[in-house]
């Protein structure tokens, strides 16, 4: 590891006064699961490391007296786990329980996840992440099947990410001179153009503050991971869902966005369209998957990706409808 100096600021504009405008100088440290790692590695090589976990701002998870929760970025994800309000949220809790690690899951944050850079094993070799050539020519069996025609072909590292774009979570981001924006989840992850990009829209001198969580209305949500085994693994493909039904039991608004097979986690518009205005069975649930994954563009060993990614889709809506899961 390349020595690097340590700070520990006690306020959120302390530790934006210590980050640097220039990509790579300074990295933040959460739970240190993923960065780490990765500083090990050397595949990033900070001059300067911000450790956060002193910041009390962003120690808290409580529930607003609109109905929201937010939910500090520094807040470890069995601490959301065992926040009562949580039982509403079920799309954020399945995705945290598929972590199945007692030890991630009491030391990685909800900042940390969401900005976890993504497990390509390129990128973690230190080929960077947005040298295609190596992807389509190499082992690509765990790349991208969506959103993969520019040069990145990595999935998107978050597994939460997608549960919270479906319920329409935001986050509060803070910068220098107390720049301050509260941005949906959607808008916050983007696919970089050049390697001075990060896979978010922060900036370097940006910190992740809080997220949060909309009042819970009518509307059921859920995810589905398609996993190796039970094992701290990454799923293979998921799926988020949240639904909107009248009294009769057909979909007034739904929102679908699935996990590791794109650059983002993505919104499936294509689902949607197939699900308002019909009532949720297995058939109508396995058309919008089908419709999810219609625009799949597989690279040479992942085409089996596209056929788990539709099971995924189909079993997000019938477990957000309550329904059954099994059966293809
Ligand atoms: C063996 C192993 C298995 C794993 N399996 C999974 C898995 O199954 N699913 C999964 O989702 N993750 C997994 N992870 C990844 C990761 O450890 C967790 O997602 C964890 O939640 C990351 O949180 P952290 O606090 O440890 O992040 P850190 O390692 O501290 O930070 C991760 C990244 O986010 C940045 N960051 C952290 N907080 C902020 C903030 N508030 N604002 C801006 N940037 C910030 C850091 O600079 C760094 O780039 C795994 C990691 C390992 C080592």
């Amino acid at each position: 590891m390349k020595a690097f100096e340590y700070t520990e600021p006690r306020t959120e504009s302390d530790a934006v006064a210590l980050l640097s405008a220039q990509p790579g100088q300074t990295e933040i440290l959460a739970g240190g699961t993923d960065l780490v790692g990765l500083m090990k590695k050397m595949i990033i090589k900070p001059e300067r490391v911000v450790n956060i976990m002193e910041i009390q701002s962003l120690q808290n998870i409580e529930q607003l007296e609109d109905g929201s929760v937010v939910i500090g970025a520094a807040v470890t994800l069995d601490e959301i786990l065992a926040f009562p309000y949580m039982e509403n949220y079920p799309a954020v809790t399945d995705a945290i329980l598929g972590i199945n690690s007692m030890q991630l899951q009491s030391q990685g944050t909800i900042g940390g996840e969401i900005c976890q850079r993504p497990r390509c094993w390129f990128f973690r070799n230190g080929t960077g992440l947005l040298d295609d050539k190596q992807v389509v020519e190499g082992d690509n069996r765990y790349h991208a099947i969506l959103g993969n025609t520019g040069a990145a072909k990595y999935v998107s590292g978050s597994r939460i990410g997608p549960a919270l774009i479906a319920l329409g979570a935001q986050v509060r981001l803070v910068g220098p001179n107390d720049q301050e924006q509260i941005i949906p989840v959607a808008e916050f992850f983007r696919t970089p153009r050049s390697e001075h990009h990060r896979e978010t829209v922060l900036d370097s001198n940006q910190l992740l503050t809080h997220l949060i969580l909309p009042a819970k209305q009518s509307a059921t949500n859920a995810t589905y991971e398609v996993r190796h085994g039970a094992g701290p693994e990454y799923p293979l493909a998921a799926a988020a869902a949240e639904l909107e039904m009248d009294a009769n039991g057909i979909v007034r608004k739904a929102s679908v966005v699935m996990g590791q097979v794109a650059p983002t986690p993505w919104v499936s518009a294509e689902a949607v369209q197939v699900l308002v205005g019909k009532p949720v069975t297995p058939e109508v649930a396995e058309a919008a998957g089908r419709a999810a994954v219609a625009p799949a563009t597989p690279l040479s060993q992942n085409e089996y990706k596209v056929q788990m990614s539709m099971v995924a889709v189909k079993r997000a809506i019938l477990r957000a409808a309550g329904l059954e899961t099994g059966g293809f």
